[in-house]
């Protein structure tokens, strides 16, 4: 194990791994610290894998920016790659007459972050017209969303790995990062597990995900936002999916609604729905699924009884209480807490996946 580096990056999440490489790609030498034997097994590995179009963002806010630049560079990067994955468009929608001006403001909102051109501009439908395209569906009007896609998500971050090694960095696995010292203009990182050794630094990047306020304590020296835990089930749907698209419901405070999505193998799920939680715990109650039929039939009413079956879950890193405002994504570099060298990344929630490559430029500038 090295044990002085210019940057080390702690989480080998998506975010972790697109920063990794971008901080390789310019020149660094870079280490990455994962706690866990491999890449990706958490945050990363437990979302919708969905690519966001950028519509639900306060406009200016970093999830708006960073979702709609993420989104149109994740797609030439797959395009360039081979990665996996589909431009299959969704259907936002209106269920009843008092969310239709909720669907109006969606579109404006979306129009503001940018969504403008015939590839990305919503469209409005009338509820005739959704159903045309997808007779299954129950809704008194909807937008379609032309940029909204899938993604092989694993295959992206062994493409992010596979790059950033390509340009020198190394990964160490089950290296936990146990206590940080800072050193005169630098860091000196405790790497506890299998790893058991200590590297000094002078660039320290935490994309630690749901582990990123506890890392920034043992750094100490800067603000440290509240941090909530909140999950997200997932049921899976029996037999074949009937919608060829994405379709979301109106958004709930903390998430996206109880929405279904296909991923590439074409298993459809609906999910994630959203319980706030003391810690982290990945189990899916099978008696959630009450909740699930009721908000899936407003605008599946014929989701059959004991069609669908428990999941699995995922938990958002959130920075928003259950009466707060929305809170954005934080990026914090030197100019805001004034640690020269430490870059922490807090509340990278959705749409972290279809910004990582925007979130990765942003930092590599910090
Ligand atoms: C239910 C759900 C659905 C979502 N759906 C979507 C979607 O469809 N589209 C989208 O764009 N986004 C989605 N997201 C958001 C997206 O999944 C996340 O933004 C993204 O995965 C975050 O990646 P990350 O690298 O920041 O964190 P993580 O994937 O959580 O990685 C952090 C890593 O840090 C490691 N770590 C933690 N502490 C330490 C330490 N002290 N030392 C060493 N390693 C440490 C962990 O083991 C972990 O591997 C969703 C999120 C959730 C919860």
């Amino acid at each position: 194990m090295v044990d002085e580096v210019e940057c080390v990056v702690v989480g080998a999440g998506v975010v972790g791994l697109a920063i990794a490489r971008a901080e390789a790609l310019a020149g660094r030498e870079v280490v990455i610290l994962e706690a866990e034997g491999q890449f990706g097994t958490a945050t990363s590995a437990r979302n919708s894998e969905v690519i966001h179009a950028g519509i639900y963002y306060p406009p200016g806010s970093l999830k708006a920016r960073l979702c709609v630049a993420g989104r149109r560079l994740l797609y030439t990067y797959c395009e360039s790659r081979g990665i996996a994955h589909k431009r299959i468009t969704k259907l936002l929608v209106a269920c009843s007459g008092d969310e239709l001006p909720k669907l109006a403001a969606y579109a404006e909102t979306a129009a503001r972050n940018g969504l403008t051109g015939p590839d990305e501009a919503l469209r409005p439908l009338t509820g005739a017209e959704a159903r045309a395209l997808e007779p299954a569906l129950a809704c008194e009007a909807a937008m379609l969303s032309p940029s909204t896609g899938i993604i092989d998500s694993h295959g992206l971050m062994l493409s992010y790995l596979g790059e950033a090694e390509g340009a020198g960095a190394m990964i160490a696995y089950r290296a936990p990062v146990d206590a940080v010292a800072r050193d005169g203009a630098g860091f000196r990182l405790t790497v506890g597990g299998e790893a058991a050794t200590e590297i000094s630094c002078r660039r320290l990047i935490n994309a630690a995900g749901l582990g990123a306020p506890a890392l920034a304590r043992l750094i100490g020296g800067v603000e440290v936002p509240r941090q909530y835990y909140v999950r997200g089930c997932y049921f899976t749907l029996a037999g074949r999916s009937p919608f060829g698209r994405l379709i979301y419901p109106m958004p709930s405070h903390a998430g996206l609604g109880v929405h279904i999505t296909v991923d590439l193998g074409g298993q459809a799920k609906f999910g994630p729905d959203t319980e706030y939680i003391e810690a982290i715990d990945y189990t899916v109650d099978p008696a959630r699924a009450d909740g699930f039929y009721a908000e899936i039939r407003r605008y599946w009413p014929d989701l059959p009884d004991g069609a669908l079956a428990p999941g699995y879950a995922g938990i958002r890193p959130k920075l928003q209480g259950p009466a707060d405002p929305v809170r954005d994504f934080v990026i914090a570099g030197p100019e805001t807490h004034g640690v020269p060298g430490l870059v922490n990344l807090f509340g990278i929630e959705s749409p972290g996946l279809t910004a990582s490559l925007a979130i990765a430029e942003m930092v590599a500038s910090l």
